[in-house]
C-alpha cells in the first residue's frame, strides 16, 4: 500500500469512502453468516451455549457489538428490506437493534405481539436518521410505557426499605431459572432473601461465627441421604430410580450436578467445553428410547441449547423443527 502521507486530500477522501462502503458490505456479509450459523446451530456444535456466547467468546466481539449484530441479523430475517438499507448505510446496526429492543419491551408491556408489518414500518421509518432522531421516532412509534407509567406506590411500614432493580433480559432469565430449579413457588423477594440468608450463614460458618454444633448437624443432614440413596445403588451398579423410568431421582441429579460442577458438560469436537452455568437440564447420555437408563452412569448436565442440539443430532432437524418452530431450521 502506498504511503498515506504522500497522497492528496481528495484521494484520501475517495479511499475512505471506498473502504466505508466495503465495511458496510462486509458487515452485511457477517450478518448473513451469523444467520446461517444460528440456523444450523453451528455455535452449539462448537461448544457455545448461545449465539451471543459464540460472538463474544469465539469471534471476539464486545458484548454490545455482539448484541447489535445479533439483533440486526434477526431484524434482517424478519424484514428482508433491512439488508439493503444496512448495506447502503441508510440504517445503522444500532438503530435496528434499538428498534428491536423497544418493540420487545412494548410486547412485554402490552402482552400483544407486534406484527411483522408493524415492525417493518417502524424500522423503515428510522432510515437515514441519526441515533438521537431514531430514539425520538421510536419513542413516538413504540410507546414503551414501562418507565413512563406512574407505578402506584404502596405505603412502606416504618423502618422498611424499598429496593428497585433494573435487570436485563439475561439477568432476569437467571432468576427465572433459579426459581424453576428450586421448584418452590416463591416470590422473587423470598427467593433473594433465602439466598442471602444462606450466604450469610455460610460466611458466618467460614468466619467461625456460627456454633460448631449447628455446623456438624448440617453436615450429617447432607451426607446421610447421599450415602444411603446414591452410594448404595452406585456400589450395586443399578439405576437408582428403577429401569423403566425417564426421570432421574433427586440423589442421582445431585451426584451429576456435583460431578459437573454445575456446568454444561457438552464438549465440542475440538475439546472446547461449554461454559454455561444456567438454563441447565439433566439429559440421558443414551436416550430412554434407545434403552438408556436413568442411572448415574447415564446422566449428564447440558444447557438448554446443547440439549436441543443433541436432540437435533439424534432426531434430525425436520423432526425437531416440528416441536421447536423457533429453532429456525
Ligand atoms: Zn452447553
Amino acid at each position: 500500500m502506498e504511503a498515506l502521507s504522500r497522497i492528496t486530500n481528495e484521494e484520501l477522501n475517495q479511499k475512505i469512502q471506498f473502504f466505508v462502503r466495503e465495511e458496510r458490505r462486509i458487515t452485511v456479509e457477517v450478518l448473513r453468516l451469523l444467520r446461517e450459523i444460528e440456523r444450523r446451530l453451528v455455535y452449539s456444535e462448537l461448544g457455545y451455549p448461545s449465539l451471543f456466547a459464540y460472538c463474544t467468546g469465539g469471534l471476539g466481539y464486545s458484548e454490545a457489538a455482539a448484541s447489535r449484530r445479533i439483533e440486526a441479523m434477526r431484524a434482517m430475517r424478519e424484514v428482508v428490506e433491512i439488508e439493503k438499507k444496512i448495506e447502503s448505510g441508510e440504517l445503522s446496526l444500532s438503530s435496528v437493534s434499538q428498534a428491536r429492543v423497544a418493540i420487545r419491551a412494548h410486547e412485554r408491556e402490552t402482552k400483544v405481539k407486534v406484527s411483522i408489518e408493524q415492525k417493518k414500518s417502524v424500522m423503515l421509518k428510522l432510515s437515514g436518521l441519526s441515533k438521537r432522531a431514531a430514539e425520538k421516532v421510536l419513542a413516538r412509534e413504540v410507546p414503551v410505557t414501562l418507565s413512563a407509567r406512574p407505578v402506584p406506590q404502596k405505603q412502606l411500614a416504618t423502618g422498611d426499605t424499598r429496593l428497585t432493580l433494573d435487570l436485563t433480559e439475561e439477568e432476569m432469565a437467571v432468576i427465572e431459572d433459579l426459581r424453576r430449579l428450586q421448584r418452590k413457588t416463591q416470590s422473587t423477594k423470598d427467593l433473594m432473601m433465602n439466598l442471602a440468608r444462606k450466604e450469610v450463614a455460610k460466611k458466618k460458618r467460614e468466619l467461625g461465627e456460627a456454633s460448631l454444633v449447628r455446623e456438624s448437624k448440617q453436615k450429617v443432614k447432607v451426607i446421610a441421604p447421599l450415602a444411603r440413596k446414591v452410594l448404595t445403588p452406585l456400589a450395586e451398579g443399578k439405576a437408582s430410580s428403577g429401569k423403566n423410568t425417564r426421570l432421574f431421582s433427586a440423589p442421582v441429579k445431585r451426584f451429576a450436578w456435583r460431578k459437573a460442577h454445575g456446568q454444561c458438560e457438552f464438549v465440542s469436537a475440538l475439546g472446547y467445553r461449554c461454559e454455561a452455568r444456567n438454563r441447565l437440564e439433566f439429559d440421558h447420555r443414551k436416550p430412554v428410547s434407545h434403552g438408556g437408563e436413568s442411572s448415574l452412569q447415564n446422566i449428564r448436565i447440558l444447557c438448554r441449547e446443547h440439549n436441543i442440539f443433541q436432540a437435533v443430532q439424534r432426531l434430525g432437524a425436520p423432526v425437531m423443527a416440528r416441536y421447536l418452530p423457533g429453532l429456525g431450521i
